[in-house]
């Protein structure tokens, strides 16, 4: 290849590049602004639908069927729900009813719900747990033992106040919340212990102990509506309880301050007041407790079960 050939090639190849670039933009070419990065949002899917109630008369239970446990069962608006035959009051507007599992519970709980003559039954298998025993001695012998006659005065007078606070029949559904853990520490004492009281057997333990320092705060595990307010009882210290609707009612003990009344409609993770260590107990913690009319049930199992039922009876589309 002669020179000139060379030349040609030099200038085809510079062509060609020059081709496949842009052109640089002259010297004096204003700068171009750049258009700012829009994000777009994702679509925000609705929140998930619960199933209308039933037209008819049907029963469904769902939730944690063990010793301490819950459910919630869903039948006709209105329908009247037997337990174990015991009468236990009638679904809401939305067809919704709470059953509890006593710690003792052996065998089948039966349900069954009844409207207009018609009734539909359900067996529900309830599993059996294991429970631990637990030691507390240096608690003061007048909540253990109480012999003082205006100690016994009082335990009296504070038991029919309780009772009252226990009655409360709430029309709300705050169970559908699920419920959030009240306070944060560790878990010092499990539902359903055994107990030896500096000593002497006591009832089982019907609450969850959370050890945390007197100041915490504690929250309002699920909307309801406060039935009990007092200051300073003498085995309870503060002492709150919240309707949650359908006979499920939730305690707080030992509390060193209270920022509710009764009758004061509070929402999941309202601040109700804060840990303390009045009443029996040895040192600060929550004794979180929890019951579904007279059956004493497991604050720690209707953690997860009330979001895990709630969650089946989410509409299918
Ligand atoms: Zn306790």
């Amino acid at each position: 290849m002669h020179k000139g050939g060379l030349f040609a090639l030099a200038v085809l190849l510079t062509a060609s590049c020059a081709a496949a670039q842009p052109p640089a933009p002259p010297a004096e070419a204003p700068p171009v602004a750049t258009p700012p990065v829009v994000a777009i949002p994702a679509p925000t899917p609705p929140p998930p639908t619960l199933a209308p109630a039933p037209t008819s008369l049907s029963l469904r239970c769902e939730g944690a069927f063990v010793q301490g446990g819950i459910a919630l069962c869903r039948t006709l608006p209105g329908a009247q729900i037997t337990v174990d035959g015991e009468a236990r009051g009638a679904a809401d507007a939305q067809g919704w009813a709470v059953i509890g599992f006593d710690r003792f519970a052996e065998g089948n709980t039966n349900v069954s719900a009844r409207s207009g003559g018609e009734v539909v039954a359900q067996a529900l298998p309830i599993s059996a747990r294991t429970f631990g025993e637990q030691r507390v001695n240096g608690l003061p012998q007048q909540t253990v033992t109480p012999t003082d006659p205006a100690v016994l005065e009082r335990i009296a007078r504070e038991r029919d106040i309780k009772n009252r606070g226990f009655a409360s029949r709430a029309a709300v559904e705050g169970w559908l919340d699920g419920f959030v853990i009240p306070a944060d520490g560790r878990v010092s004492s499990s539902w359903g212990n055994r107990r030896i009281l500096n000593g002497v057997p006591n009832t089982p333990h019907y609450g969850v102990d959370i050890a945390a320092p007197d100041g915490t705060p504690i929250r309002a595990p699920a909307g309801g509506v406060v039935s009990l307010a007092n200051p300073d009882m003498h085995y309870e210290g503060g002492l709150v309880f919240i309707d949650h609707g359908q006979g499920l009612i939730s305690m707080y003990l030992h509390m060193s301050r209270l920022d509710v009344r009764e009758g004061d409609v509070v929402t999941q993770g309202q601040v109700i007041g804060a840990v303390g260590h009045e009443g029996r107990a040895t040192g600060p913690h929550l004794c979180w407790r929890l019951k579904w009319r007279d059956r004493n049930l497991d604050p720690s199992v209707a953690l997860t079960a009330l979001n895990e039922a709630r969650g089946r009876f989410i509409a299918t589309p």
